[in-house]
């Protein structure tokens, strides 16, 4: 049943208050993603994005009913729906409502004569803004930026095959691509998509023909960039496949940009046939690193920045010396220190409060460095490298060679075990925390430089991880 002026205008209310009364953030992850379903007397259906959603949801009747008692006079019983859950008619009743909405609400009419009816799925807090760039991710940033920059299509990068562990930022650049090149092109067909969507959105069509197979043409073959996120997770269900090659020439042979994310090499996806796997090979891929050490603090300290916590920079560092290895895990950690910190009323968050979030949360985590490395241990693998013997290494000699080794024993120990500067000094002969500080720059800045530096704290950081 098509929805009313009326329901229409009801929901915009809704929308209108929700943008009015709450932040940013919340406004576009929890109700840019809901639309109205149906109304029938005073039974409102509202489809959402998942279960996590319908929480959020549930709390909303003072908005809804706020919203329905401007427009119908009264309040109304609301009931939520995850996408798996509509019936036949509604899901395709959907479509023409979304249709619908985007003709009305922001005249987003497209340049090509065919209209996209779709949402892009894209999420607006990722964007390049609030990417921060590193060793580890330059490069794939340079590649994004170009994708997003492009004004005709047809890049040399294409598709882009962007692949990389968990927790690296993958789906963050793949929606920083999507917002980026949306902002640059007001019309044009943006999708995000998981491989999973599009599964489900193929079986939906072709098996259980809840989508018709104009709508399924439309939403895939009518893009000008496509995002397809965790390829990884594309099962081979019943022909979807076919179905995906067949959409990827359609877009590549048109000149249509495609990226795609992968949490592995594509020469590892066993779950993709070869054709396609050539097709890939065709692109541009590239992989995303674990952040380094100055990346970890970088991201810590602009997160810090924007939630505006007041975190001491050697607690900072402490964090982003002992979760190595996934950002997502690096700004939980942060979040439930700043957290733990307000619930017990604790004035300074020093290393000791990160120091027990860490404990808890290893038990049940990865992304944590491994536990055994020392201070000691660093001491001696430094010494043994550069052939030098333990006491020259924390006595006070000032000689070149050793000065650099002692230099590079403190970067190290800061970086990996992220012990306090006045602790570093103390290990090291009574040495003042300025010095420490001092070596640490020393080092940062001569690794940007100074292959042999690089070289060998790459080569000690190797063996001490
Ligand atoms: P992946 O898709 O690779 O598993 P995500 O893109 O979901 O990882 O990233 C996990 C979290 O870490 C997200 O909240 C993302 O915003 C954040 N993140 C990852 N890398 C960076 C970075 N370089 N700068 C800022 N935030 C980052
Ligand atoms: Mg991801």
């Amino acid at each position: 049943m098509a929805l009313k002026e009326n329901d229409k205008r009801f929901w915009e209310q809704v929308k209108l208050l929700a943008e009015k009364n709450l932040k940013k953030a919340t406004y576009d992850y929890f109700v840019t993603q809901a639309h109205l379903i149906s109304v029938t007397g005073d039974k409102v259906k509202i489809l959402v994005d998942s279960e996590m959603h319908k929480d959020w949801w549930r709390n909303q009747s003072d908005l809804i009913n706020t919203a329905a008692m401007m427009v119908y006079g009264g309040p109304v019983d609301y009931n939520l729906f995850s996408s798996n859950e509509l019936s036949d008619t509604e899901y395709k009743e959907l479509n023409q409502i979304s249709a619908s909405s985007i003709n009305t609400e922001n005249g987003a009419i497209t340049d090509s004569n065919v209209p996209y009816p779709f949402p892009s799925n894209l999420m607006p807090r990722y964007t390049f803004e609030n990417f921060i760039v590193g060793k580890p991710n330059q490069l794939a940033i340079a590649a994004a930026q170009a994708v997003a920059d492009t004004q005709t299509f047809g890049s040399t990068y294409n598709p882009l095959f962007i692949w990389g562990g968990s927790g690296l930022g993958k789906t963050h650049i793949l929606h920083a691509i999507g917002n980026e090149y949306s902002k640059k092109n007001r019309h044009a067909h943006v999708l995000y998509v998981s491989a999973e969507t599009f599964v489900n959105d193929y079986v939906n069509t072709f098996n259980r023909k809840k989508m018709d197979r104009d709508t399924f043409i439309n939403k895939y073959r009518n893009l000008d960039l496509l995002l397809v996120d965790d390829i990884q997770f594309f099962n081979n269900q019943e022909g979807s496949i076919n179905e995906f090659f067949s959409t990827f020439n359609a877009l590549w042979d048109n000149g249509k940009q495609i990226v795609i994310v992968s949490d592995r090499p594509y020469s590892e996806l066993t779950n993709l046939q070869e054709r396609l796997i050539s097709r890939f090979s065709q692109g541009l891929p590239i992989d995303v690193h674990t952040p380094d050490f100055e990346t970890r603090l970088a991201i810590l300290m602009d997160k810090a920045t924007r939630l505006n916590l007041d975190f001491p920079d050697d607690t900072l560092a402490y964090i982003a010396g002992q979760v190595t290895s996934n950002v997502r895990e690096l700004e939980g950690v942060l979040n439930q220190v700043e957290f733990t910190a307000k619930q017990q009323n604790v004035a300074t968050v020093d290393i000791s409060v990160a120091e027990k979030v860490i404990e808890a949360r290893k038990v049940r985590n990865d992304g944590f460095k491994r536990t055994n490395l020392t201070i000691n241990k660093v001491k001696d693998e430094v010494a043994k490298y550069y052939h030098l013997p333990l006491t020259d290494l924390t006595g006070p000699k000032r000689v070149k060679e050793i000065a650099n080794a002692r230099q590079v024993a403190m970067y190290l120990i800061r970086e990996l075990l992220g012990t306090s500067l006045p602790a570093i000094g103390n290990e090291f002969g009574k040495r003042d925390h300025t010095t420490v500080m001092y070596a640490v720059r020393q080092v940062t800045d001569k690794m940007k430089n100074d292959s042999d530096i690089q070289r060998d704290v790459d080569n000690l950081r190797r063996k001490l991880e």
